[in-house]
């Protein structure tokens, strides 16, 4: 069977854990730093903090909001559960948005039609990696005192206008989870643009602590100063964040390869068959996260997933309406019906095999596989 997600294995990866593991296998050691510092590059984000996951980067975004109950968030229906549970486990409330037929992004003209005195922020996911239309969630955002957090989970390398993702928002969070392209099995960062907000974010991190200023020896022992928590990503992880980091071009580009290779050769066949492929804007320098495909229907989904299983290929569904779970519904601030883009293509979208080293052959049978389809 081909599988859905194959991690990336970096050559140097293992070899760092070694050391990591002789020198200092604890957070904020010389392999994070090293692997903050090119996020740092690769984004143009001001500061970079590796966190023990995507969720947990989420979650420090809410405590140095200030988030409070009653405070409301908004974010796209159509995304994965953390982009609302982070604020939840604060009290917010999150505001389920529609998405946007065609990239699936946060519809920023509904974005307007969301906002209420109690509006505190807006989190925009790039889903596979394209960008939000971020000129305008910048111009709605601004005026208003609104913070933008943005969920760039699948965004790292992409770009906007020229601009990287992670570099728009106060805030930005990334995941190096299994999935990703980028991955330690379990990680994450918090990419902080707003400078007023660097230290606040270094001590919630560190269990409400002044440890990484005593580290730096701006103070002469540390101490508890704030709320926090145990955020800090193992070196040991950090080391294989860096050996994937530092091959980071070559990913990117066999993810490329892969990509364009579904486009092209599954051109026609979309076409006669009914079927959209990803819509990329020209503006949108995407960051190859996924191939995705939206079929006519649920009926047509589920056959031909049924289908490509029995061709040896595992194909996937994604995100279920977040409105409509059980979570979500509860929350309630959208009913059946109400975010009709984000309910319509949870029933209709799937997933193609896709790793950087999806071999050739493998891609071909895949490819074969769904041209079969009928
Ligand atoms: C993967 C993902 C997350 C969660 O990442 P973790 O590192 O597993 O916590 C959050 N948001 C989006 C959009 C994701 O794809």
């Amino acid at each position: 069977m081909i599988p859905f997600n194959r991690a990336t294995v970096a050559e140097h990866q293992l070899d760092y854990v070694r050391r990591a593991m002789d020198q200092h296998s604890s957070g904020d050691g010389p392999f994070g730093r090293e692997a903050e510092q090119m996020l740092v590059d690769a984004t143009g984000a001001k500061r970079a903090l590796l966190t023990t996951s995507c969720t947990h980067a989420l979650e420090l975004c809410a405590l140095l909001l200030d988030l409070r109950p009653g405070d409301e968030v908004i974010v796209p229906a159509f995304t994965f559960v953390s982009t609302a549970s982070a604020f939840v486990l604060r009290g917010a409330t999150p505001v389920f948005c529609d998405v946007r037929a065609d990239t699936l992004n946060l519809d920023e003209s509904l974005l307007e039609s969301k906002i209420t005195p109690r509006t505190r922020a807006i989190v925009p996911v790039h889903y596979a990696g394209v960008a939000c239309e971020m000129d305008d969630l910048v111009s709605i955002a601004r005026p208003r005192g609104l913070a933008i957090v943005e969920d760039n989970a699948h965004g790292l390398f992409g770009s906007y206008k020229g601009k990287p993702l992670g570099s728009f928002g106060a805030l930005a969070t990334q995941s190096f989870h299994e999935t990703k392209n980028i991955s330690c099995g379990e990680g994450g960062a918090l990419l902080v643009n707003d400078e007023g907000l660097f230290e606040r974010a270094e001590i919630l991190r560190e269990k409400g602590t002044n440890r990484s200023r005593f580290f730096r020896g701006q103070v002469d022992k540390y101490t508890w100063i704030d709320v926090g928590s145990s955020w800090v990503l193992s070196d040991v992880l950090g080391a294989i964040l860096l050996a994937q980091l530092e091959e980071r071009t070559s990913i990117q580009r066999r993810r490329r390869r892969v990509w364009e290779r579904y486009a092209v050769e599954l051109a026609d066949w979309a076409r006669s068959n009914d079927v959209r492929l990803p819509v990329v804007p020209p503006h949108c320098e995407q960051a190859f996260h996924m191939f995705y495909m939206l079929l006519p229907d649920l009926s047509r989904r589920t056959a031909f997933i049924d289908h490509l299983g029995r061709a040896g290929a595992k194909a996937v569904f994604h995100y279920q309406p977040l409105h409509l779970t059980p979570k979500g519904h509860e929350l309630g601030t959208a009913r059946a019906g109400e975010c009709p883009v984000t309910e319509r293509v949870a029933d209709c979208l799937v997933r193609l095999p896709f790793y950087a080293d999806l071999a050739d052959d493998d891609q071909g049978r895949v490819i074969d596989a769904v041209r079969a389809f009928r």
